[in-house]
């Protein structure tokens, strides 16, 4: 039996709780590449398979720290660096109560086709603490980071590993963290991205993952023929960095956003969303959704307790695009019958894996458009590494080239996916065309550098 269908079975014995979103992953994605390994025996022969599902280290660290109280804290840090065929480790940092390893492989995991399918020169990895920064102060945060960097500074480098940001972690983190490498090291490099525009960031890194799903989106409803997203209701989960920017997008191309979440609850607004009160609200004021209504009562906020059974109440709202952008399964199979019932064409991940397996295959057999996360989000991946070339070359670019080459870029991706599937008999099946176009580089790769 190999490495990988020893871990799927160990998901099947239901005996691996941490693990369980990586071997989901790890089953989508050995389902589509199924036909490529069929196609050409030398991916089996040198095993790739079962070198790409076993990270290349799990670094796991204790993070102490005082709170404002002068009590210790003690956390977990980890960094997954999965994957350097390609690059460097690339991927972001979270920190949320729920991080454990399992979360942290699944995501690097995806990150490696992710990034191969950027055709950028990065490998994949991902990390981050079970640290929660909701409710902390500003020096708490700041603590926190310096002691996290204390330890992780040993395992990154420009050339080596080059972290960002994720759910919990934005600029502000990603300033403390980049303030105690420099401390330590004394060197001024790229080891981050993300970073504050003052400071070596590039323009439009915090806008690429929403913009870049918007672009994907465009792109796929063109090849598939469908109508375009101009003057149609779209639905939208989540309020963080992914969901903000998504929705200002999709209001800059005249359709309309009519929907945002939070952990507590979700906001309904008919007239379309104020994007200036949501900034305000989660990135001036960090506080919950449920404010939105006081200043707009023509909208409705539906706390988390009062979700139709079962289901999420932004995906019960008619729409004709939806895009999660919050976290992982958060779209389940009744969400995916509610949209379908009500006349909702096309899906985009903004988050990483947002859809249930259940609910992907629902889209996917009643022939909706469905742009899966590894390549609908790419973009921030991308404009991440736009921010090592600026800071290599000591550059700045111009908020229009970097949203002309975002915008290049995942059209690029959108159309390489879309002509994967069709060559291995998949036509419009993004899922499997973007498992198999992104796992073929990175195996070609390995293949290429040897055991
Ligand atoms: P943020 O922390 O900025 O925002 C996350 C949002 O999701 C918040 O509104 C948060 O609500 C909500 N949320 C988080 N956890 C849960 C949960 N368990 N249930 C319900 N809502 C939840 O994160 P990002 O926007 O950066 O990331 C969102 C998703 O996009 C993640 O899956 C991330 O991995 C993915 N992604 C992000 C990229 C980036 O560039 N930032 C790049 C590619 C993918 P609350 O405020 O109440 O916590």
């Amino acid at each position: 039996m190999s490495i990988a269908e020893a871990e799927i079975e160990k998901l099947e014995n239901g005996d691996c709780n941490e693990n369980k979103v990586f071997f989901q992953a790890l089953e989508e994605v050995i389902h589509s590449i199924a036909p490529l390994l069929e196609s050409d025996p030398k991916y089996t022969k040198f095993a790739v398979l079962d070198r790409l599902v076993v990270p290349d280290r799990v670094i796991k660290f204790k993070v102490t720290w005082f709170d404002d109280n002068q009590n210790v804290k003690v956390n977990t840090g980890y960094r997954v660096q999965f994957n350097n065929s390609l690059g460097p480790y690339k991927g972001g940092l979270r920190f949320h109560p729920s991080v454990n390893e399992g979360i942290l492989k699944f995501l690097g995991f995806e990150q490696i086709l992710k990034n191969s399918l950027t055709g950028l020169p990065i490998g994949g990895a991902k990390g981050g603490s079970d640290f929660d920064p909701k409710g902390k102060s500003d020096f708490e945060v700041m603590k926190f980071c310096s002691a996290f960097m204390t330890e992780l500074h040993k395992y990154i480098g420009p050339r080596i590993d080059i972290p960002a940001g994720d759910i919990g972690v934005g600029g502000r983190e990603i300033g403390y963290l980049f303030g105690e490498y420099k401390k330590i090291t004394l060197k001024y490099d790229g080891v981050l991205t993300g970073k504050p525009f003052m400071f070596g960031g590039s323009l439009m890194r915090p806008e690429a993952t929403g913009y870049g799903a918007v672009y994907f989106t465009e792109k796929m409803l063109e090849i598939e023929n469908k109508e375009a997203l101009t003057g149609k209701i779209c639905t939208v989960s989540g309020a963080g960095n992914v969901a903000l920017h998504a929705i200002e997008k999709l209001q800059q191309i005249g359709a309309i956003p009519v929907t945002c979440t939070d952990s507590q609850g979700t906001v309904y607004d008919a007239r379309g969303v104020d994007l200036a009160l949501l900034k305000d609200l989660k990135l001036e004021k960090r506080a919950s959704l449920a404010e939105y209504v006081k200043s707009h009562p023509q909208a409705t906020y539906i706390p988390i307790s009062e979700y139709p059974t079962g289901g999420h109440a932004a995906w019960n709202i008619p729409c004709y695009a939806a895009f999660p952008c919050a976290t992982q399964n958060e779209l389940t199979e009744i969400d995916a019958k509610n949209l379908i019932a009500n006349g909702c064409i096309s899906v985009t991940e903004g988050a990483n894996m947002p859809c249930t397996p259940e609910a992907t295959e629902l889209f996917l057999s009643q022939k909706i458009c469905f742009a899966p996360a590894k390549a609908a989000n790419a973009g921030g991946v991308a404009v991440s590494e736009f921010e090592m070339s600026q800071n290599a070359s000591m550059q700045k670019w111009s908020f229009e080239k970097v949203d002309k080459k975002l915008k290049i870029i995942m059209r690029q991706i959108c159309t390489r996916v879309a002509l994967t599937a069709k060559d291995y008999g998949v036509e419009g099946n993004y899922v499997d065309g973007a498992n198999i176009a992104g796992f073929k580089k990175v195996a070609d790769a390995m293949i290429a550098e040897g055991i």
